[in-house]
């Protein structure tokens, strides 16, 4: 059992405002202001360059991975905390596909989100060796898997449709036909239940301003399978992933295990905020946790149907194949969600024409989820979107 109405006091949501976008950005945890607040005054302004040490600002990264491990069901000392996503998919995805010397081709989805396929294609030229980035439709990369594939590199849970893959099995196929997997967990990582020791993923990554609330730049995660820990090889070589980087050697030595996947200086104030945002979840029961997010996904489904004949639903229908987002198309999804904004209610959109909302049970209940749906409703019989203020494109949408 979770005490939502105890969780939800946990959070700064301001007045007015029913927040369903926290699949993009989560709320900020109250206590993340005085934990950042404290490492300034009292770390940074007190102990200067002492900090490293006297406030262990240098182990953050692991040990915040090890709690946050904990929610993805990683085993302790496989997750590394620092740089952003799309940098820690580059690292997994070169160490992967040094680890298949003899296949040339990076399986992934047409769902998959932008920047992870950016990232195989930038990769691809700089090795310069003939690789290949192929996607198909989420239904069928299955059947892609063959002997050519060194990588099947998936985000869990479709950004835009909230589609969700079957990690286990997935990952059991692609080992079948001799690949490694990857798995993107940004939609995953506070959402719902990962097990990624269970399903044998060797790779994983994602970040923690979404449903973990760790803030705007908060950093990524990177997980590496124990089995892989000592032969994946870092392609970012930076310096903190070095064996001993007070040595200050002419050459780089990788680190043990997971340390190597470091880079560089870690974000000690965002890490703060990581680190307050990552206490609200000692003690969530992650299984409560999704059969909440279900319920409240089911119910806002039905509420906007019986109310908005225009919306088309785009999630899958049954909860099992969904992460914790529910999305609707609808050809003027922009305006309709700036006139919904407008009112109050937060969601986000997806081009060319998703709607897209985040249930996050930590701070989302029933009866804003059904205020959510009324006002929706209102927003799409009264044709309310249907301003050209609403038309105009802001750089983030
Ligand atoms: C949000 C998201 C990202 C963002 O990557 P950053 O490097 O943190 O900007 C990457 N991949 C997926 C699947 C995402 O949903």
């Amino acid at each position: 059992m979770i005490d939502f109405t105890a969780t939800r006091a946990l959070f700064h949501i301001p007045k007015g405002v029913i927040y369903l976008d926290g699949n993009s950005l989560g709320p900020l945890p109250k206590a993340a202001e005085a934990r950042i607040a404290k490492t300034v005054r009292d770390e940074w302004g007190q102990m200067l360059i002492g900090g490293w040490n006297d406030a262990s600002w240098m182990a953050q990264p692991a040990r915040l991975g090890n709690r946050l491990g904990c929610l993805i069901g990683a085993e302790p000392g496989c997750v590394t905390v620092g740089d952003t996503l799309s940098l820690k998919v580059y690292q997994a995805l070169a160490a992967a596909l040094e680890m298949r010397p003899d296949r040339r081709v990076i399986l992934s989805d047409t769902g998959n989100f932008p920047t992870d396929l950016y990232m195989a294609e930038g990769l691809i030229d700089t090795l310069g060796r003939g690789h290949q980035l192929v996607t198909a439709p989420p239904e069928e990369v299955e059947t892609h898997l063959g002997p050519d594939v060194a990588v099947l590199m998936l985000t869990e849970v479709d950004y835009r449709t909230g589609r969700r893959h079957d990690m286990a099995r997935l990952t059991r196929a692609a080992h079948e036909a001799g690949a490694l997997t990857l798995w993107d967990l940004a939609h995953s990582a506070g959402a719902l239940p990962v097990d990624l020791a269970g399903a044998g993923a060797d790779f994983a990554a994602g970040c923690t301003y979404k449903y973990l609330n760790a803030g705007p730049g908060a950093p990524a995660f990177l997980y590496v399978a124990p089995r892989h820990a000592a032969t994946a090889r870092p392609a970012l070589s930076g310096w903190l992933g070095h064996a001993a980087p007070f040595a200050f050697e002419q050459s780089y030595r990788p680190g043990e295990g997971i340390a190597r996947m470091r880079v560089g200086t870690p974000p000690v104030l965002q890490m703060a905020a990581l680190e307050a945002a990552l206490d609200i979840w000692e003690g969530v029961d992650m299984a409560a946790l999704r059969a909440r997010s279900v319920a409240l996904s089911e119910r806002f489904i039905a509420e906007v149907e019986a109310r908005c004949p225009d919306l088309n639903l785009v999630s899958p229908r049954a909860p099992s194949l969904r992460g914790s987002q529910v999305s609707f198309r609808f050809a003027e999804g922009y305006a309709a969600m700036q006139a919904l904004i407008a009112r109050g209610v937060i969601g986000d959109f997806r081009a060319p024409d998703i709607m897209r909302f985040g249930i996050a049970p930590l701070y989302i209940g029933e009866a804003e989820i059904v205020r959510a749906a009324e006002i929706l409703g209102e927003v799409m019989e009264n044709r309310l979107w249907d301003a050209p203020a609403y038309r105009v494109r802001a750089a983030v949408t």
